[in-house]
């Protein structure tokens, strides 16, 4: 037997709100760390990157020095001159240099120093788009040698005792490394750039290196976005899978609770409020009605010689009349009135809003209802049945403990009285 649950809510779970609050708190501990772990393979793989491009701007730059070097150390050399092939304007310009030489056959030959050969074969490199490079100074013989910003900052960077200087930089969507190391005034430089003040040994200028990056640092960031997605995959199916596990443990807890809670509150037998649960929604209906300043009643009811029906019948017969006077009350009675059993074979009614003439009509309906009840038990006669009931109505000041005691005397008043009747407290 079931009846609707109490208009008062029983105490609340907090199972739910916890789990969720410590899955909240896992989430924010476990996602930084596995974020985090992601991030780093990134930064590695980003300065792999830098290493290999390092190491290629190093081998470029180590390459045109030597090829500078020993074209230095041969004074430069001197090539066919032919249409293209011409005087180097800035080379005239240098006292004392030969920059023309002809053969017995009077062919000419112009002279092609250090510098000049690095930049053609640095235009021949980037036309083959291999990588660029550029020598350059801060006193420039020629203007289209002068520095640009990185290779200016690094001059003076170098300047400052700096060995070697990089930088990314995009240029119309694509990426490029800039490697950048200085040159050290040698013999052969002096030979133009003497008349400038250089002394051997001086860093007036270096080489820079640009290699395209653009392939690269495209996988870089595909690398990313997949670490990042993984990171967040890994993240979506812990989490999922430890919600999901969750949410089932979550359904069993409550259900356990919910149990539990019922077995707290409702007596097994009538499926009534049990006494302890009763006393809780008394109070507040007590206070209740005292704050709004409305009467409260209650009904203390006792089935007549009920021990008579246990002897005769036996405890079975008796509990099947313990459950047909509990339906017989709750379906007599209003849905918000609570209705306990509050002992063996007595029940407790507390009826908010109800002054005493409606608490005794109730009582009256009620006795009637019973007094009409034949409950079947077993396969053998009806049990008759009957109840007496003490009424009583809250006093000002009045504790819910004596407004029971008072009922429960009135309900002795009506057993006295010869029972099977209603007495007001
Ligand atoms: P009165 O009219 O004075 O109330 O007499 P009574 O026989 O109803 O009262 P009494 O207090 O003498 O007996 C109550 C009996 O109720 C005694 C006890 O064995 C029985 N009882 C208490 N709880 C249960 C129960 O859960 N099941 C059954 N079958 N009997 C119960
Ligand atoms: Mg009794
Ligand atoms: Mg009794």
């Amino acid at each position: 037997m079931t009846f609707p649950p109490s208009r008062v809510p029983p105490p609340e779970t907090f199972s739910s709100r916890f789990v969720r609050k410590y899955l909240w708190w896992l989430f924010l501990l476990v996602a930084p760390v596995i974020l985090s772990i992601f991030w780093g393979f990134h930064i590695d793989a980003t300065a792999m990157l830098r290493e290999q491009m390092l190491g290629q701007g190093r081998a470029f730059f180590t390459q045109i020095v030597l090829h500078r070097e020993w074209i230095s150390d041969h004074g430069g050399v001197y090539v066919r001159m032919r249409p293209g092939v011409e005087n180097n304007p800035w080379l005239l310009k240098v006292p004392g240099l030969k920059v023309v030489i002809r053969d017995e056959s009077g062919e000419a030959y112009t002279l092609k120093n250090p510098a000049l050969v690095t930049r053609e074969i640095s235009e021949l490199a980037e036309k083959n788009g291999v990588f660029g490079f550029r020598i350059t100074s801060d006193k420039p013989l020629n203007p289209a040698n002068a520095p640009d910003g990185f290779e200016r900052a690094a001059l003076s960077d170098f300047k400052r005792g700096a060995k070697e200087a990089s930088v990314y930089e995009t240029r119309a969507g694509k990426t490029f490394f800039r490697y950048m190391a200085p040159l050290a005034v040698g013999k052969a430089c002096l030979l133009c750039h003497a008349f400038q003040g250089y002394k051997e040994g001086d860093v007036r200028g270096g080489i820079s290196v640009t290699i395209d990056a653009t392939r690269l640092i495209r996988r870089i960031r595909i690398h990313r976005d997949y670490l990042l997605l993984s990171a967040l995959a890994i993240l979506g199916v812990t989490f999922g899978i430890i919600g999901t596990i969750s949410r089932s443990f979550l359904t069993e807890l409550r259900a356990a609770e919910e149990r539990l809670v019922e077995m707290a509150t409702r007596d097994s037998l009538t499926g009534l409020l049990t006494r302890r649960e009763m006393f809780r929604l008394a109070e507040l209906e007590e206070a209740r009605a005292r704050r709004q300043e409305r009467p409260l009643s209650v009904l203390m009811v006792d089935i007549d010689h009920f021990k008579r029906v246990n002897d005769t019948r036996g405890h079975g017969a008796g509990d099947a009349v313990l459950k047909a006077v509990a339906q017989a009350i709750r379906s007599t009675l209003r849905g918000y009135d609570v209705v306990c059993r509050y002992g063996g074979e007595e029940f407790l009614v507390i009826m908010p809003e109800t002054p005493l003439d409606q608490a005794s009509s109730a009582a009256e309906r009620l006795r009637e209802h019973v007094e009409s009840l034949k409950a079947a038990v077993d396969a053998g006669e009806p049990v008759r049945l009957t109840v007496s009931i003490g009424i009583a109505l809250l006093h000002q000041g009045e504790t819910v403990e004596r407004l029971i005691a008072r009922a429960d005397a009135a309900l002795y008043a009506a057993k006295d009285a010869g029972r099977n009747r209603a007495c007001i407290g």
